[in-house]
């Protein structure tokens, strides 16, 4: 039997889903995929540091030793040798971590979707940075919290107004080391304190932490997990260690926090694929990113070093940009009236492109604000990019 023209279906989306909104970034990536454009828009890691042979080797000698496991199902909170190398690698400044404490997810993005759905009613109290990271803005959003959007200067965010702004709230979300958007970090002491009046104002306060391994100089500045495994979510990402097309990532926290977490993931995708977990603790289970992750370092150093010299050189007086310490971010502050958006219009236009802030704010937006990826951008034309936004921005005066 053959039905003759079946209707289309009219959809009716749920109320939830009439809110969600594609990315502003991933909209402005499409356009910057243009070989031509010079683009300091994106925020993936470069290329030239996925260490593919070493993956290859590595899928090789799992599915030959192990495939039948591999290629099984698996637990829903991870591979267990894994998550025994995690709390491990946790377990400093006197913390103790235990691989009962520790979740695999399909990338990061995933463990904030789960904390979204785990912890927020809507309505809920969420404590932000000013700005923050685009997509955790876009993960809760799917739950309808109340953004609440906590002031940060140079040296992150800024305790106090945790203090005043947080009684309530569900949770608060931090970005401590080289700050997606703004490249920023925060200060040790405040890592003290922050920790501190979350857990006397009972928030749990979410660290996440994809870039921390990424200083230029220097050990990775103590976490706050440590100082209070009992009050902290820790979110980790192989994402800009080893390669994002993977989607491996892990949330550490309380059992009490993770079993439900557990129970959230079951629903979404049961696990997190086997075959990768397997082939991630071959890759690093010999301390292989010891010697990577300075490779990484090296050249994120060099490029970002590149761009702050750009900035220095064709950038007019009036026009303020933070100056990383790791990471992959630059961010910038222009005069009052230009607006990013703007900007980027006429950047496009002559094959430059970057993010505007907008989208990062969960409030009120400052919009002479804009995002600088330096990663996958060589230095010469780094320079030849920022000298056409600086073009762009003295007419502009
Ligand atoms: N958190 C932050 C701050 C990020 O910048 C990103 C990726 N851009 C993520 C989480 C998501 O990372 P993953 O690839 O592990 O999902």
């Amino acid at each position: 039997m053959k039905l003759e023209n079946p209707s289309p279906i009219e959809w009716k989306f749920s109320h939830r889903a009439e809110q969600l909104q594609s990315s502003a970034i991933r909209e402005i990536l499409k356009i910057t995929m243009r070989p031509e454009v010079i683009s300091f828009a994106g925020g993936l890691p470069s290329p030239e540091t996925f260490p593919v042979d070493r993956m290859r080797a590595a899928f090789d000698s799992v599915l030959t030793r192990s495939g039948k496991v591999a290629l099984q199902y698996g637990p829903t909170d991870g591979y267990a040798p894994l998550r025994e190398f995690i709390a491990e690698s946790l377990s400093t400044d006197g913390a103790k971590i235990l691989p009962d404490q520790v979740m695999m997810v399909s990338g990061s993005q995933q463990g904030l979707d789960l904390l979204g759905k785990v912890l927020i009613d809507e309505g809920s109290k969420v404590l932000v940075e000013t700005p923050s990271y685009l997509g955790a803005l876009q993960a809760f959003s799917v739950y309808q919290p109340k953004f609440e959007s906590v002031e940060m200067d140079d040296h992150g965010l800024v305790p106090s107004s945790v203090a005043a702004k947080g009684a309530g709230a569900r949770l608060l979300y931090a970005l401590p080391n080289f700050q997606n958007p703004t490249g920023r970090t925060l200060s040790v002491e405040r890592r003290y304190e922050l920790v501190d009046i979350c857990a006397r104002l009972g928030i749990p306060l979410v660290e996440d932490n994809p870039y921390g391994d990424l200083c230029y100089t220097g050990e990775p500045l103590p976490k706050m997990l440590t100082m209070n495994p009992g009050g902290v979510i820790y979110m980790g990402s192989f994402s800009k260690v080893l390669t994002p097309g993977i989607r491996l990532g892990y949330v550490v926290g309380p059992t009490t926090l993770i079993r439900k977490l557990e129970q959230a993931k079951q629903a979404t995708d049961l696990h997190t694929s086997q075959l990768t977990q397997m082939v991630v603790h071959e890759v690093i289970k010999d301390g292989f990113l010891n010697e990577h992750i300075p490779t990484i370092r090296d050249l994120y150093s060099k490029q970002c070093a590149a761009m702050l010299e750009a900035l220095g050189k064709y950038f007019p007086e009036g026009v303020t940009w933070t100056r990383p310490e790791g990471g992959m971010f630059i961010w910038v502050t222009l005069p009052k009236h230009i607006d990013a958006n703007q900007l980027l219009a006429q950047a496009i236009e002559q094959n430059v492109a970057f993010v505007p802030g907008g989208p990062f704010y969960a409030n009120e937006a400052e919009t002479n604000t804009l995002r600088l990826s330096f990663v996958t951008v060589p230095p010469a034309k780094i320079n030849e990019g920022v000298e056409k936004l600086g073009k762009l921005i003295k007419a502009k005066l």
